[in-house]
């Protein structure tokens, strides 16, 4: 007789992997006990050595189809007396962690159940298994069990019960298993809440009415989409119409895979991201000769964002429409996204032209994650729903249970406790009352699931934020940590990195040390917390202040004076700008009036842009930079200087040459494709100077890059490759967004290392 605990990782969770020890273990006469955690699957398994020996061979050899065995390792322990094997809830294991499940796809095997009409959930829009289904959005509280989920309400039917509690279905302990006979239904209604069809013909009136153009609030997983058919410019023109949305781009739900690749490039990275089990909206490049989608899904822009269905309604429903459906957020402009029945048929009924409902409440909004690829593997735009509640592992222990609020765009937070960030959903943008109240419903729950409670709060010293605001509401000491040092501790925690590093920030915007608005900058993440600033991108004033954002001409006239350039002698550019309104405007700046000095690196994205003739205004953040990136030549092989001024402490990069340069190739007539890669290409290089000229000086070569311009990916590719080739390590993001949505993470990170000082 022996014990084995063997811990086996890789693709081994949502596969039906537990049932399969389970089961493998049962035929050997085995004793002992199956869980899982986020670290994979661990196996506790007593009896005779061979039949030790056979399981450890059995897991590999025989493993579930979907699964992927990466490793297998093992070790003796003392045998304990155990009668039986069971398949244990990851909390009866007496894990730290009682509650990380994100919500979970449909699965293979209920997708076949869905499609098979001999099976007695046939076409049952709420079939689910252990291994899928909702989890994260319908809990209430721990643990993590039927009676405080948002099924609570539906008591099982003597069948599901049967399956339910069979340690060889593949149902067992799955918390929101369902039939047709005891589960939630779905519900077609009207704008004014009406009935038009009840569960039998609801999904099919649904689709007949997207086919005649029409909006329709579609209830998911997490909160509630508004579709229509992606195909259809006048639908989607209505859409838009409705949501006031004027350009930013809508994601759209392909029936399958096959139906993606008509209209995008998928690779292999992509392809995995969209079929795997978590589901995101990933970003694409449009194929040129694709098949035709609607003009108005996402104007002007080079990629789409897709996903595939991920509830059994999504493909009952892409299923029976079988085209591609726009699936955008259920919410007016910058409202959070509408999760309950009531409450979507009031903010939503000018909107839509009618419901699909159904009656499995949603306890906690979540949105939809977005991401792209890069080196193989997901690059965030935005982490939420089928990533969060995962806890993300801290290089460092907390010495307390803190609480990071973010920033005030993309807002999430982090609760911390131990060696574990809980990084939050996407909240949105804090700007009005009712993102504020969803942040806080969701810290609260989050305390709750997880046991913290916070013993101080890490915030933004940014003192018009309103998370930071709310902050200094809350009676807990603080711990202000500066926006950008935040962006490179994010990295370094995304990447488990706990050494010293070489911290390159460009962003849009952040509260710098001096008041002024930083936004390009390398800093020398060392062990101390107050880390040093080496160097930054030359003062700028912002014409008009936040102005700049939405109109980014405003950047580039004003780049182009500090060049000593006449901004009217750059053909396409001079000839828009309004010469009274710019003499006023420069007349203001030199009275430093409404013009705060910035060094953000976003700006000066934006600047080029405008110069370009890409944006003469921006409707949607980061609009400029994206058409910039996406207007770049590859084959494109000159750069602008972006120089670099080491008279002073900290040193300076100076855009100016980079400025005169763009000026005289436009003056020349080169092509404007040309000119925004070298543009890219001189932003690279001008960095990788002051990255090499910060080596020398400290001898570090462990790169981190952050901040929101990092979300342009010919920029980060370029810089990272070019730092390679020098034989710097580079760290990229890799589970949390370059941008503010992956901000929580360093605060909580740095704050540690201040604790010592509240
Ligand atoms: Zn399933
Ligand atoms: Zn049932
Ligand atoms: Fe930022």
């Amino acid at each position: 007789m022996s014990r084995y605990r063997i811990h086996v990782t890789g693709i081994v969770q949502g596969v039906g992997f537990r049932p399969f020890v389970y089961r493998l273990a049962l035929e050997a006469g085995l004793v002992g006990f199956v869980y899982n955690d986020p670290a994979g699957v661990w196996i506790e398994a007593q009896g005779d050595s061979p039949a030790l020996e056979q399981l450890l061979v059995q897991l590999k050899a025989e493993a579930p189809p979907l699964s992927k065995v990466e490793t297998i390792s093992f070790e003796l322990k003392d045998e304990i007396s155990e009668k039986s094997y069971t398949n244990r809830e990851r909390n009866d294991a007496g894990n730290d962690i009682n509650m990380d499940s994100t919500d979970v796809a449909l699965c293979e095997y209920c997708l076949r159940e869905l499609n098979d009409p001999s099976d007695r959930r046939y076409r049952y829009p709420f079939i689910n298994c252990t291994d899928c289904g909702p989890r994260f959005t319908i809990i209430r509280d721990l643990p993590y069990d039927r009676p405080l989920t948002t099924m609570a309400g539906f008591p099982l039917c003597p069948d599901c019960k049967a399956e339910y509690e069979d340690p060889l279905d593949r149902r067992f302990h799955a918390q929101p298993v369902a039939c047709p006979v005891c589960g939630p239904q779905v519900q077609l209604v009207d704008a004014e809440g009406r009935e038009l069809a009840g569960s039998d013909g609801a999904i099919e009136a649904t689709v007949e009415q997207l086919r005649r153009g029409k909006v329709l609030a579609i209830k998911g997983l997490g909160g509630f989409h508004l579709a229509c058919d992606a195909r259809s410019d006048a639908a989607v023109a209505l859409l838009r119409q409705r949501k006031a949305r004027l350009e930013k781009p809508f994601a759209v739900m392909c029936p399958d895979l096959d139906s993606v690749q008509r209209y995008c490039v998928v690779d292999e990275a992509a392809a995995a991201l969209l079929s795997g089990n978590r589901r995101p909206i990933v970003l694409l490049p449009r194929l040129e000769n694709g098949q035709k989608l609607a003009a108005g899904l996402a104007p002007g822009q080079h990629q789409l964002g897709v996903m595939l269905p991920y509830t059994p309604l999504h493909h009952l429903l892409l299923g029976e429409f079988a085209a591609p459906l726009v699936m955008t957020s259920g919410n007016l402009a910058d409202e959070p996204i509408a999760y309950r029945n009531d409450d979507a048929l009031e903010r939503l009924a000018t909107l839509a032209d009618g419901f699909l409902l159904h009656n499995r409440p949603i306890h906690l909004r979540c949105d939809d994650s977005v991401v792209t690829t890069l080196n193989d593997g997901p690059y965030f735009i935005r982490r939420s729903r089928g990533w969060s509640p995962e806890p993300i592992n801290l290089p460092v222990e907390l010495p307390a249970h803190l609480l990071a609020v973010g920033a005030e765009q993309k807002n999430c937070f982090a609760l911390g406790r131990e060696r574990h960030a809980f990084l939050s959903q996407h909240i949105g943008d804090m700007e009005n009352l009712a993102v504020l109240r969803a942040f806080e419903e969701v810290i609260r729950h989050y305390q709750r699931l997880f046991r913290v409670q916070p013993e101080a709060i890490v915030h933004d010293p940014h003192p018009e934020y309103l998370p930071t605001k709310w902050a200094m509401e809350q009676g807990l000491p603080l711990i202000p940590v500066q926006h950008h040092r935040a962006h490179i501790a994010s990295c370094l925690a995304d990447n488990g990195y706990a050494g010293a590093a070489l911290g390159v920030a460009w962003d849009g915007t952040g509260y710098g040390d001096d008041g002024a608005i930083w936004g390009a900058e390398l800093f020398l993440a060392d062990a101390g917390t107050n880390w040093r600033r080496l160097c930054h991108l030359g003062y700028q004033p912002m014409p008009g202040g936040a102005a700049t954002v939405r109109q980014p001409w405003r950047m580039a006239a004003i780049w182009l004076e500090s060049a000593g350039i006449d901004p009217y002698s750059i053909p396409g550019f001079g000839e828009k700008l309004a010469r009274e309104e710019w003499g006023l405007i420069k007349t203001a700046v030199e009275r430093g009036i409404n013009s705060p000095l910035t060094s953000s690196g976003g700006r000066l994205f934006d600047a080029a842009a405008a110069l370009l003739g890409v944006r003469w205004s921006s409707l949607y953040e980061g609009q400029p930079a994206i058409e910039l990136e996406q207007l770049a030549n590859s084959a494109e092989t000159g750069a602008y200087e972006l120089a670099l001024d080491t008279s002073r402490q900290p040193w300076r990069w100076d855009a100016r040459p980079l400025f005169r340069q763009i000026a005289t190739d436009l003056q020349a007539g080169i092509t404007r494709e040309a000119i925004a890669a070298r543009f890219h290409r001189g932003v690279t290089t001008g960095i990788r100077h002051a990255v090499e000229k910060a080596a020398e000086e400290t001898g570090i070569r462990t790169i981190a890059l952050s901040g929101g311009v990092f979300q342009n990916r010919l920029l980060t590719t370029l810089l990272a490759d070019d730092l390679k080739q020098r034989n710097f390590s580079v760290l990229l993001h890799r589970r949390v967004p370059p941008n503010d949505g992956g901000l929580a993470l360093g605060q909580l990170y740095l704050a540690t290392r201040s604790m010592g000082n509240w």
